[in-house]
Parts: structure tokens; C-alpha cells; sequence
């Protein structure tokens, strides 16, 4: 798929931007989400208080969150679905990478709604050959982002071990196998930290809860998992 993708990339630099969601050209000078694909960005209706799963009535019962490691709670911005799957997608498949900071931006909100006393940023990791192989981590650009708005520093507090296929397509159960002490911690953290673990996009969480460990093993004391987007239907991973 060499040409395609080059021809891609050729008619980003020449063509005018366009919405990453729906096409529509835009008065700017990257391609971006237009004013109507924005307006569709709206925040999760309110639902777990741990984990903040939408559902209607009580969170005691979660299915989520029932086997997260304690002290690991979550926020996400926007479901995904619509023009956020096309906004994440986009960051991390295309490379446009300013898109981070529309990401960030809709985390600030999330976390508005949870004054978290966060003391630092920790992205999740890609795998060393992933990175090699993608350029960036999308989640470092997020958490980067979020750092400027917040006035939080961010500290790479993890790294990825153990390199994982990706979690398209898997179950719960074999998702959380699949990240298993997929993380190690490699300094930095003060001992009580809390620490705003920074994602694009969380499923069932397995990823989060799996960093949350290493993050509690690296000295962290609480950790708020902060993702851009929370797919309800356990599709993308
Ligand atoms: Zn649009
Ligand atoms: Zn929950």
C-alpha cells in the first residue's frame, strides 16, 4: 500500500484542508474538525464515578471498573464514535500531529468536571519498535498539550516492555491478557504522587489498569487515567 499512501500524503500538502470528519474545506491553514463536526464533540453523559462509563442509573455495580487496581479512576472527554474515531484516527494513523491539542483541549473540560490535584503528567507508552515505526507517540503529544494548559509537568514515568498486538478485535478478558505487566516503571516519580495518566482512546480499560500498576509500583498513590475518547462498544482496542 506504498503508493496510495504516498499519494495520501501528497494530497495533504496539496489540496486545501479539509474536515477530517466529513470532508467540508476549511478556512485554515492544517485540516482540523469544521464547526459542525465540533459541535457534535460533546461530553460523556454523566455515569460511573469511578470510571466514568455512561449508564443510566447506579455506578455501584460497574462492569468496567470492578477489576481496576485500587486508586485508578478515569475521565474520558468524548465518546468515540463520529468525528472524534475521525480526530483520533487522523492524529494517529495520518501523523497530524496538531491535532493533540484538540484532544487536549476537550480533556481540560473532562477534568474541569473533577478537580483532580493532579501533581504530574504520565503518557502511556508505545513500544520502542511502535515508535520507531509510527515517528510519535500520540499520547506524549496529548499529554504535552494538556501540559501547557494545565500548568502540570509531564514526567515519561513508563516504559512498555513488552511489545502487544494490538487490542482490535479482542475480548475483555484476552484484552487485559494481552497487556498483562505490559509496563515497568522507569523512575521520576516523587513516592504519593498523583499522577494524570494521559491515552487518546480507552476501551475497557485494560491498558489503564495495567499502567496503573506499574505507575503504583513506580511510587505513584492515586492515578486518574485521563483519555480523549471512551469507546462504549469495546471496538477500536
Ligand atoms: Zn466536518
Ligand atoms: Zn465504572
Amino acid at each position: 500500500m506504498a503508493v496510495p499512501r504516498a499519494l495520501g500524503a501528497l494530497a495533504d500538502v496539496l489540496l486545501p484542508p479539509l474536515c477530517v470528519h466529513c470532508g467540508e474545506p476549511l478556512p485554515t491553514a492544517r485540516p482540523g474538525v469544521c464547526r459542525w463536526c465540533r459541535a457534535t464533540l460533546r461530553p460523556l453523559a454523566a455515569g460511573c464515578r469511578r470510571c466514568s462509563l455512561p449508564r443510566p442509573g447506579s455506578p455501584a455495580d460497574c462492569g468496567r471498573c470492578r477489576d481496576w487496581p485500587s486508586g485508578l479512576t478515569a475521565v474520558a472527554a468524548v465518546r468515540y464514535a463520529g468525528a472524534a474515531e475521525s480526530i483520533a484516527h487522523a492524529l494517529k494513523y495520518r501523523g497530524w500531529t496538531h491535532l493533540a491539542d484538540l484532544c487536549a483541549a476537550a480533556m481540560v473540560d473532562a477534568l474541569a468536571d473533577r478537580p483532580a490535584g493532579l501533581d504530574v503528567l504520565v503518557p502511556v507508552p508505545l513500544h520502542a519498535a511502535r515508535l520507531r515505526e509510527r515517528g510519535f507517540n500520540q499520547s506524549a503529544l496529548i499529554a504535552r498539550s494538556l501540559s501547557a494548559r494545565l500548568a502540570i509537568p509531564v514526567i515519561e514515568a513508563l516504559v512498555r516492555s513488552r511489545a502487544t498486538r494490538s487490542q482490535v478485535g479482542l475480548g475483555r478478558a484476552a484484552r487485559r491478557r494481552n497487556v498483562e505487566a505490559a509496563f515497568e516503571p522507569r523512575g521520576g516519580l516523587r513516592a504519593g504522587a498523583r499522577v494524570g495518566l494521559v491515552d487518546d482512546v480507552a476501551t475497557s480499560g485494560a491498558t489503564l489498569a495495567a499502567a496503573a500498576l506499574a505507575l503504583g509500583a513506580g511510587g505513584a498513590a492515586r492515578v486518574t487515567a485521563v483519555t480523549f475518547a471512551l469507546a462504549l462498544d469495546g471496538s477500536p482496542r
